[in-house]
């Protein structure tokens, strides 16, 4: 029997990594030439250097997501903030806070921490989701952020596709699923069909839109925000990665890690239309100002993300659907997929292990 995962972001990672490790035949197939999906890491000519596509950041309460990095011997790739203390600045004032979650602060935190938990406003966000977001967050271990020493693909990604080695294809897009309206009978890459065996079984671990071109009849969320994430390299370095929270100006969340500072803005829409060095400009000042730099930076990247996350209205909740199909071979996984979490890392990981007992089932 074999188990094909289509899709290498986190979901399928997590999905591909967890049937190895019980002794299961599996093929990962991957379109992009890199594994990863919407977290990765890459290499960037802009400012020479490996940055993250955008600011990841775990909780400790991502109980799934932590259960990942330590099964792929990854955990000590990240580094956890304890105790949990979120350094904050109003970048209208100048105010400098730190909250101490649980508790001590969270009032003025609430905003930013649900935007960048559910990538959309709050005001427009389900109330269940938001309700999950910070029944989650009643413990300071709970609450610690985890941040990744050096980037989210070498502890997230680079040791799953390690596990994996040759059983991870790259650049291995699936272009249809021939069915004879019961079961998936063949995978069809291209010019490649690859027949199905009575116990073979799948998996499509991509995102919404790219499931549903393969499954006409899926319902799945349309509705998606965006984040922007501005990447400066800088002539300083700091010793230890330095995460501040902003309210009153453009940036959310600043991430100064080696000499590259990242920001991060949620639910980003209405910046999409902006270049990126009109939105450099923007954000340099705010970056100078929460961190105290004179100067300019060496260089800077811009990265803007679309459909970053699926939007978090209850519309789009409503829209989210389970791990089985009607198809009896055929499961899903993704962050989109119906888990009871936000459409984040964690969500993506436990998409995949409950996509993996289902098909090892
Ligand atoms: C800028 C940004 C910042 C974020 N910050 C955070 C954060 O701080 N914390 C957090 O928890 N989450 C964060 N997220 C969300 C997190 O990145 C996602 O929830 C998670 O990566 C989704 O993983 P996935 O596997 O479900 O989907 P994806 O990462 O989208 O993976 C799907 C994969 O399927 C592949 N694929 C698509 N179509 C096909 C096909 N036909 N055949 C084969 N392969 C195909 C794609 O190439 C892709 O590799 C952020 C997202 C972005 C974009």
């Amino acid at each position: 029997m074999v188990i094909h995962v289509v899709g290498a972001g986190v979901a399928g990672l997590s999905a591909g990594t967890a049937l190895l490790d019980a002794g299961a035949d599996v093929l990962v197939h991957e379109a992009a030439p890199m594994p990863g999906g919407r977290c990765r890491s890459y290499d960037d000519p802009e400012i020479g250097r490996r940055i993250d596509t955008g600011t990841h950041l775990l909780l400790g309460a991502n109980v799934h997501a932590l259960a990942y990095l330590r099964r792929l011997g990854a955990l000590d790739r990240m580094i956890e903030g304890v105790p949990a203390a979120y350094p904050f600045i109003d970048l209208s004032s100048g105010r400098r806070w730190i909250v101490r979650p649980p508790f001590r602060g969270l009032a003025s935190a609430l905003h930013p921490v649900a935007l960048a938990a559910l990538n959309t406003e709050p005001r427009e966000s389900s109330w269940r989701r938001l309700g999950a977001v910070f029944g989650r967050l009643l413990t300071e271990s709970a609450c610690r952020p985890w941040i990744a020493s050096t980037g989210i693909g070498d502890a997230m990604v680079d040791p799953a596709a390690a596990r994996l080695g040759d059983r991870l294809a790259l650049g291995r897009r699936l272009t249809a699923l021939e069915t004879d309206g019961l079961r998936i009978q063949r995978l069809v890459f291209g010019q490649e069909r690859v027949p199905l065996a009575p116990g073979d079984r799948v998996i499509l671990a991509v995102p919404p839109h790219a499931a549903a071109q393969l499954l006409p009849d899926l319902m799945f969320p349309t509705e998606h925000r965006a984040i922007v994430n501005a990447h400066f390299q800088v002539q300083e370095t700091s010793p230890a990665p330095r995460l501040i929270g902003c309210v009153g100006g453009l940036a959310q969340w600043l991430l100064w890690r080696g000499d590259v500072i990242s920001v991060t803005v949620s639910a980003a829409d209405r910046l999409i239309g902006e270049t990126p060095a009109a939105l450099a400009k923007r954000f340099w000042p705010e970056v100078a100002r929460a961190f105290e730099l004179g100067g300019t930076p060496v260089s800077a990247r811009i990265v803007k993300e679309r459909r970053a996350t699926i939007a978090a209205t209850p519309a789009m909740e409503r829209l989210r659907p389970g791990t089985r199909t009607r198809f009896a071979n055929l499961s899903l996984a993704g962050d989109w997929i119906r888990t009871g979490l936000p459409a984040t890392i964690e969500s993506a990981v436990r998409s995949g292990a409950i996509a993996a007992r289902l098909a090892l089932a």
